[in-house]
């Protein structure tokens, strides 16, 4: 059997109807940028988040440049990221100047390890980006009363994680403010690339929108030096109806989650766990062996497509300064393995996948 890492083909089968009647009318008005879908998606979006504003941008990375400006973070300012995390939460910090200061992960959880945040910071600490990886949310409680206590702002990356939430609550709508990436493969992605940056706070949505919007407040009226960085119609259109079937796609990946648990519990392999009151949207399927590299060559050879989120972490990439050493990183690194993760898997995949871990362990 051959089963891919994603499978953006099944999605599109399972809602091609209402996707290719939004992408008519949308080509129908030749609205391609600005306009009625836009807005409407941006406000569904804010709902979802359950905050009052969201502004829509290019990609999840711009996201985090306009979120650090709209906050006033640059030159001389450090910002706390983790270790182990896609680059740009930590590029998009050093690009609007300002410094990257690097914080372990927790070993099972994998987000940003809380214990470690104080011993980071100094006089120049100005925020502190908490990614809620692999769909698990970082300990945000924990975090906002670190940042109460020494007036950090806190910018959530939710990119990998639409929609979890922690008792209840839905990441985005702990932070001062919160970016997302709609990247085809995250758990709401469009059909390209698009962005977002959330917030409850009035000013930084009018900061973040005037940044986004090349300055302007009103037409040809530059009050500010901007940039361009816009979700496309067509985009905001196929989102506004993927994000309908969001919550059933979630609960989707939660089942394939437990399946898998089921399957590999009694293995000689990491498992992710999660604490008590926080729901994981399973953005990716990550589980730890020594024997990584052995065993993603056997599932290879079995058809089964896996993939390493990420290979390094992100002080082995020699582009951050190094302040301390991260042991938990490192330890990961060499053994992360992503499983296959998407709604559409069918229960005869998953327990293909599963019984070929198994053989693989019973021949060691
Ligand atoms: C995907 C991702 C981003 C960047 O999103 P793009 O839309 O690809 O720019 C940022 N942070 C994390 C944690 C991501 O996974």
């Amino acid at each position: 059997m051959e089963i891919p890492f994603v499978d953006l083909k099944a999605q599109y089968q399972s809602i091609k109807p209402d996707i290719d009647h939004a992408i008519q009318q949308v080509l129908n008005h030749t609205a391609f940028v600005g306009g009625e879908w836009l807005a409407a998606f941006e406000k569904n979006f804010a709902a979802f988040v359950q905050v009052p504003f969201c502004v829509s941008c290019a990609n999840g990375t711009d996201a985090i440049e306009i979120a650090l400006e709209a906050l006033g973070i640059g030159a001389n300012d450090e910002v706390l990221v983790p270790a182990y995390t896609w680059v740009s939460t930590a590029s998009a910090v050093s690009r609007v100047g300002a410094t990257p200061v690097l914080v372990d992960v927790h070993p099972q959880y994998y987000t940003l390890d809380e214990q470690q945040i104080e011993s980071k910071i100094t006089a120049k600490t100005k925020a502190i980006i908490p990614v809620h990886f692999y769909g698990l949310p970082a300990n945000m409680p924990a975090i906002m009363a670190i940042a109460k206590a020494h007036n950090l702002r806190v910018i959530e990356d939710c990119a990998q994680a639409h929609g979890a939430t922690i008792n209840g609550q839905p990441v985005g709508s702990f932070g001062d403010m919160a970016t997302f990436s709609f990247y085809p493969g995250k758990n709401l992605g469009a059909y390209g690339d698009g962005g977002a940056v959330c917030t409850s706070d009035a000013t930084y949505a009018e900061k973040a929108r005037t940044i986004a919007r090349l300055g302007q407040q009103g037409k040809h009226n530059h009050v500010a030096i901007g940039r361009n960085s816009r979700l496309d119609t067509l985009q905001a259109a196929i989102l506004d109806v993927k994000l309908r079937h969001l919550p059933t796609w979630t609960a989707q990946r939660q089942q394939v989650a437990q399946a898998y648990e089921q399957g590999l519990v009694s293995l000689p392999v990491q498992l992710p766990g999660k604490p008590t009151g926080f729901e994981h949207v399973y953005h990716l399927y990550v589980i730890q062996t020594p024997e990584r590299d052995a065993l993603q060559d056997f599932l290879k050879e079995q058809g089964v497509q896996t993939q390493i989120h990420y290979p390094k972490p992100l002080h082995a990439l020699g582009i951050f300064k190094q302040v301390s050493e991260y042991p938990v990183a490192d330890a990961m690194a060499p053994k992360l393995l992503s499983l296959p993760m998407y709604a559409e898997l069918t229960n005869a995949q998953i327990a293909y996948i599963v019984q070929a871990i198994c053989t693989f362990f019973s021949r060691q």
